[in-house]
């Protein structure tokens, strides 16, 4: 029997002790005033139990981690079409690359970079009644817990001065892959990206996925075969440039944000969230990245 507890607390004070945390992402202004010296992880296993140790109670912004929120939620409302306006290949640029989206006629690499994201936030707002609503019911349902929220200074300073995305949704626009008008959808993906959670909420909210699509209230949101699709695409396009090497160091499917929150599951069996807001050269979780491949490694829990 592994003891998950203590696997935790030592990688936990493992990361503590390290020199060189990262960096935290200056470039959203709200979240360049995050203390570098948070550091939590949270694991839940399919049969319920919960070990946590840090900050795994802390709310952090979920960022990118929200994209595979909105795929989910968009794969449930109109399902394969999805693919008519999103590629599902992993693009092995940074995340606001916009080069590829031209090369490729408006269609996204996929729905976890930037302008995928934004392809999936037009995509709800044309199928919700009320959009930021209904998408934070559905978050809150996932999760069990009416507690969670958008931060608006996070949204409003996005909206702000996120340049490259207003660049990217302009793009999509001119080559008609946006429905609604820019300022609409970019409403939209600025609030889902400032959705505040902890280790522990995100945790609970992912379980859906490594649970063939069922939450934590046992309610079904997605069938078997999309919960299947969306770990896939976590798998292959979850972090940035970086996806190659996390399925090789770690070998889970996963989403990182930066706001230096990593989500990461392995189906039937757990899953697992970091935070530690200091990010490496790719924007991802510096010692999140360090815990999930020391906590693969001592469990020899992963995929292959
Ligand atoms: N809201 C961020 C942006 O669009 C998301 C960045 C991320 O977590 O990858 O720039």
């Amino acid at each position: 029997m592994l003891d998950f507890q203590a696997i935790l607390n030592a990688i936990y004070n493992k990361g503590i002790a390290a020199k060189n945390k990262g960096t935290v992402a200056t470039y959203i202004p709200e979240l360049a005033e995050v203390d570098i010296n948070n550091f939590g992880i949270h694991l839940r296993t399919a049969q319920g139990e919960e070990f946590g140790v840090g900050d795994d109670n802390k709310l952090f912004s979920i960022q990118s981690i929200s994209k595979v929120l909105a795929l989910s939620k968009a794969m449930a409302l109109i399902g394969e079409d999805i693919w008519k306006r999103v590629d599902v290949e992993p693009s092995g640029d940074p995340f606001n690359h916009l080069s590829q989206l031209e090369l490729e006629n408006g269609i996204p690499r996929n729905p976890l970079i930037n302008s995928g994201a934004i392809v999936i936030s037009d995509i709800l707002i044309s199928n919700l009644k009320n959009p930021k609503e209904d998408f934070l019911s559905y978050i809150r349902d996932l999760a069990g817990d009416e507690s969670i929220q958008y931060n608006l200074d996070v949204a409003n300073s996005e909206k702000a001065t996120g340049f490259k995305n207003y660049a990217a949704a302009y793009l999509l626009k001119s080559f008609k892959n946006l429905q609604n008008p820019v300022e609409e959808v970019l409403d939209f993906y600025f609030h889902q990206c400032a959705i505040e959670m902890t280790c522990s909420q995100l945790t609970k909210t992912f379980f859906f996925l490594s649970n063939q699509g069922k939450c934590i209230l046992n309610k079904v949101h997605l069938r078997k075969s999309q919960a299947k699709r969306i770990n896939a695409i976590m798998l292959t396009c979850g972090f940035y440039d970086e996806a190659g090497e996390f399925a090789f160091e770690v070998g889970l499917p996963g989403k990182s944000g930066v706001g230096g929150g990593i989500v990461a599951l392995l189906p039937d069996q757990f899953v697992i969230t970091c935070w530690s807001p200091g990010l490496n050269a790719k924007g991802n979780s510096k010692l999140g990245m360090l815990a999930l491949e020391e906590f693969t490694t001592q469990t020899k829990l992963s995929i292959f």
